[in-house]
């Protein structure tokens, strides 16, 4: 599959615009640094947003994609670091289309939780949530909220200086899961299903379907389909018998990976109870990398690419591992590559290699 770090504009691409998974910031100095968790499909020139990472403004300017060209912004689920971006990506992004026709651009997500999730056993008491008016709000309620917080300025700007009405612009909605699943927050989060449509607008179909990243629910993992190609991204989850049916026959799908020894080795320096807690998160709700080629293997996709790389600064020896279970093309981009979808077939294994991304 070829890649490149040129602006797409033409056929379908995947850009790689921040890479690195969990809520955490590393220096940005370093030459191999990598952005919080975001991904562009762009399909003819209309730009796809997956996750609005740390950092995704900026990486979409430097990725040289223009932000009027946004047509759709879709979270994976609400864990902050795949949303903390979306307010500086609407309040600051939202300047740029004054004197456009663009617009509004649909922010698909997860809905309401409805119900707080269990209290970990490592700490015998129950934990009192925060914000009990409101403790669990879906996209469409954080879109709103976030752009609420910045009322004086989004009036000031607009009265001031005719900046575009902001909630205008940009719409949460909800993604409605079938009723027939069975879906449950807490005790049934991931059934058997099929994936279910939730976007089309002539250009790409986007459809979802629930993966496991308990107790975080609903988290789904997507797949755009386009004239051009197919490409799937996971989201965050474990190993997910949905995300092999969601991923089936795609040419490319992009899973997240974590490398559970390295934790270990960080969390287990230190033995309280959320340090424990958390290393337990991780095991339940990542996926390590050979399990991951195996995943891509059963779903018979061409591409595996790896990213939302827990740590980021695990060495590429780590997610290469991913080979010992698939043996078809296998790269661990960096931020800001351009991955073309529409040029599979085209492009040999060991150009590819040759280009260092495999
Ligand atoms: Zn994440
Ligand atoms: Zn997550």
């Amino acid at each position: 599959m070829h890649t490149d770090s040129a602006s797409p504009q033409q056929g379908m691409s995947v850009v790689t615009l921040g890479t690195a998974g969990g809520p955490i910031w590393t220096s940005s100095v370093s030459e191999n640094h990598r952005s919080g968790i975001a991904t562009a499909v762009v399909v003819g020139g209309n730009v796809y947003l997956v996750d609005c990472g740390s950092g995704v403004g900026q990486r979409m300017v430097d990725a040289g994609l223009r932000f009027t060209d946004l047509r759709g912004i879709f979270i994976t689920h609400l864990h902050s670091d795949h949303t903390i971006d979306l307010n500086s990506l609407m309040v600051m992004g939202g300047l740029t289309f004054r004197g456009s026709s663009a617009g509004p651009v649909p922010i698909l997500g997860p809905g309401q939780r409805g119900f707080l999730p269990p209290t970990s056993p490592h700490i015998a008491e129950e934990l009192e949530a925060v914000f009990p008016d409101q403790p669990t709000p879906g996209t469409a309620q954080m879109v709103d909220l976030l752009l609420r917080a910045h009322a004086t300025d989004l009036n000031d700007r607009r009265r001031d200086t005719l900046a575009p009405a902001m909630p205008e612009l940009f719409l949460g909605r909800d993604i409605t899961i079938p009723c027939h699943v069975g879906f449950h927050p807490n005790d049934n989060n991931h059934p058997d299903m099929e994936p279910f449509e939730i976007f089309d607008d002539g250009h790409v179909r986007v459809s979802a379907i629930l993966v496991q990243h308990r107790p975080v629910a609903p988290a789904f993992a997507f797949r755009f389909d386009s004239e051009y190609g197919s490409v799937v991204i996971s989201g965050d989850t474990a190993a997910s018998g949905n995300l092999v049916r969601l991923a089936k026959g795609a040419d490319l799908l992009l899973h997240e990976a974590i490398d559970l020894d390295e934790m270990q080795r960080i969390y287990g320096r230190a033995g309280q109870a959320d340090r424990k807690a958390s290393m337990e998160h991780h095991r339940k709700a990542h996926t390590p990398p050979e399990e991951a080629g195996a995943l891509a293997a059963a779903a018979g996709v061409r591409t595996l690419a790896l990213h939302h790389l827990v740590p980021a600064n695990a060495s590429k020896e780590v997610w290469l591992r991913a080979a010992e279970t698939f043996t078809g093309e296998l790269l661990i981009p960096q931020d800001l590559q351009v991955i073309d979808v529409r040029s599979a077939e085209e492009m040999s294994r060991a150009e590819l290699t040759g280009r260092g991304l495999s």
